[in-house]
């Protein structure tokens, strides 16, 4: 251990539905992973290379109540299935990226839509819009043992009881083997590090007051109340 001149930050993690906890090393977020929310955000939803942008750590929560981060008129929802790592590499190979997963587990992809789309129209980086504080609430990790893999399954979103999205997770454009392989050609995969895979389609706007409802078929409920 180095010496360290000021306190150590903790290591955010995420529970685990259970007992225990699952530290967290990064967090990759992939875009535009379900064809009908590519549609919705006026794109085309033919399978281009898919892109990337990181959350940090520390931006998961799973106190149950997200703050209305500040300098924002415009918060979206975006419910998103995690997919937690226990081991990692480069170049992993397509029939083996499932390996490396731990488990999964219900999310918030919550984004600054404004500053987002100010970001996109500068060609500025999406951080703004996307990676403030407890802007990823995080429901338990269900570990693979416990659950398995999830190919498929519904995944749904309710704002104050109504339904504002849903889909399934075999409507993903990229699967989840298809993002960890490709996602270590570039960079090196590694134990606690987490994908938030997308979201379908119906992201809209919250208020503070406002309680979300998430669900995944087989990972339950995270309910989040917008303060
Ligand atoms: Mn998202």
């Amino acid at each position: 251990m180095p010496d360290f001149v000021i306190p150590a930050p903790t290591t955010p993690s995420i529970p685990v539905s259970g007992g225990g906890a699952f530290p967290v090393r990064r967090v990759y977020c992939i875009g535009r992973n379900y064809a009908a929310h590519a549609i919705e955000m006026g794109h085309d939803p033919d399978r281009e290379a898919p892109f990337f942008f990181q959350k940090n750590p520390n931006n998961l929560d799973s106190t149950g109540e997200f703050p209305y981060p500040p300098h924002s008129s415009d918060v979206h929802h975006e419910v998103e299935l995690v997919v937690a790592l226990k081991s990692g590499g480069s170049n992993i190979p397509l029939d083996q990226a499932l390996n490396h997963v731990w488990g999964y587990a219900v999310s918030l992809d919550m984004t600054r839509r404004d500053l987002q789309g100010e970001a996109k129209k500068q060609g500025r980086p999406w951080e703004i819009g996307k990676a403030f504080e407890r802007s990823g609430p995080v429901g338990p990790l269900h570990s693979v043992e416990k659950v398995g893999h999830q190919d498929h399954g519904r995944i749904e979103l309710k704002v104050n009881g109504a339904l504002k999205q849903e889909g399934d997770m075999n409507q993903m454009i990229w699967k989840v083997p298809e993002m960890i392989s490709y996602l270590s050609e570039y960079f090196e995969l590694q134990a606690g590090d987490v994908i938030m895979s997308g979201t379908p389609s119906g992201v809209g706007a919250v208020v503070r007051g406002d309680v979300m409802e998430a669900s995944i078929e087989g990972l339950g409920n995270l309910v989040v109340k917008v303060v």
